[in-house]
């Protein structure tokens, strides 16, 4: 269980007469299939913690391949070309990589840095070339997504955000079970997310490298996940900070922010993100025909679902996987997800978390327009 060679494992034996486990739909339909089609030569940029979950992952895809690396650490470059049959021609340092132009081998980089540093490092990737398959958050703020986009833009490359949920699932399950109607009309949704944070020298609590704290880390996905369960944009926020360690948790670097936002249809969300609180991976929906809860809701699974009809059933497989060849079939092919996760859709949540921000500041309500 886990990997997509144990889904296959379990394709093959539904072939010989155990009932099939999933609800079958497109995405996983071609699992099974062989493959000849184009694959996306990624180079992966910081190899840190999940850079290197992401490399493992790319190990199950069959249309996405890491065939690169741009890292400040030569020992894990050196590390990572043998784990990973790198060739040198494909490693780069942070102060070469605008020389990736020149490489045909390469088709996109996936920035895996610290946060602070997204925003140049794709200007400086879509000046060369290459397609940006950019970390969430997609930078520090909406201005730096907004000049993302743009950069992307003009230089005629695609810009994808991680959102590895957008192709978990049991998460798309829900996302049609809304759609179809099966929840009438959503009415509120919970979100919560946050785990007790441990090394205080690290950049996660360094407001210039990660532009925040918790809340551009974990909050993003109650953030993310209220919109694409709700299926609609929030137009107000509001929020309320709790500091207790105002030494572990500078200036400018929250650890606790509970909000709320407020949807047209009349729909509210309620939200907590902290850096201090454990165990906070649930997502609760409920609608006037209907309810969902996910917990949890958007670690790296398996996820666990269950609505006013029963259990969830989908299998779990490596989500970063899935969307690794999520994102090429969406390069090559066009191929949209349920939910967008393009560079406009990144600045959406930015938005929201500037909003958020300000709503800490002022005490009262920011409206939005997304
Ligand atoms: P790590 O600290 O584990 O790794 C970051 C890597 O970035 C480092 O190992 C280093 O790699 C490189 N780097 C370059 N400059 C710096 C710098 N000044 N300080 C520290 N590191 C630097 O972080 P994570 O891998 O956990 O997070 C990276 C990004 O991925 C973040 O944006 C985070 O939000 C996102 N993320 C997304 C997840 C998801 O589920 N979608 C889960 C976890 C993280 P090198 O030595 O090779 O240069």
């Amino acid at each position: 269980m886990g990997s997509r060679r144990s889904f296959i494992e379990k394709v093959t034996v539904s072939a010989i007469g155990v009932p099939l486990i999933f609800n079958s739909s497109k995405l996983f339909a071609a699992v099974e299939e062989p493959y000849d089609g184009p694959v996306l030569r990624v180079a992966i940029m910081g190899l840190g913690s999940y850079g290197s979950r992401v490399a493992k992952a790319m190990l199950e895809c069959k249309k996405a391949k890491l065939v690169g690396v741009i890292s400040g650490t030569p020992s894990k470059i050196k590390d990572w070309q043998s784990k990973y049959s790198i060739p040198k021609k494909n490693c780069y340092n942070y102060e070469n990589f605008d020389a990736i132009k020149n490489n045909d081998d390469i088709d996109a980089v996936y920035i895996i840095t610290p946060n602070g540093l997204h925003c140049d490092q794709t200007l400086r990737v879509a000046k060369a070339g290459k397609h940006v398959i950019c970390e969430k958050p997609m930078g520090i703020n909406a201005e730096e997504g907004q000049k993302m986009v743009d950069a992307c833009k003009a230089a005629n490359v695609k810009l994808l955000i991680g959102y590895r949920m957008h192709y978990e699932p049991k998460t798309m399950a829900l996302i049609k079970m809304r759609e179809n109607g099966e929840f009438g009309k959503p009415k509120f949704f919970q979100g919560q997310s946050g785990f007790v944070i441990g090394d205080p020298t690290q950049w996660r609590l360094n407001k210039e490298l990660a532009g925040g704290g918790a809340m551009m880390d974990i909050g993003i996905y109650s953030i993310n996940g209220a919109r694409y369960i709700l299926g609609e944009e929030p137009i107000w926020v509001t929020a309320q900070e709790t500091k207790t360690d105002p030494v572990k948790f500078k200036e400018g670097v929250d650890e606790t922010i509970q909000f709320q936002m407020g949807f047209a249809s009349g729909a509210v969300a309620n939200c907590l993100s902290s850096y201090n609180i454990g165990n906070l991976d649930r997502f609760f929906m409920s609608g006037s025909e209907g309810w969902l809860e996910m917990k949890p809701s958007t670690g790296y699974g398996p996820i666990k679902g269950r609505t006013h009809k029963g259990e969830l059933t989908q299998p779990h497989y490596t989500h970063q996987a899935l969307q690794m060849d999520g994102m090429a079939e969406l390069i090559f092919d066009g191929k949209q997800p349920l939910v967008p996760l393009d560079g406009e859709e990144g600045v959406k949540d930015m938005k929201i978390i500037d909003a958020i921000f300000k709503a800490t500041k002022t005490g009262g309500k920011v409206e939005l327009s997304l």
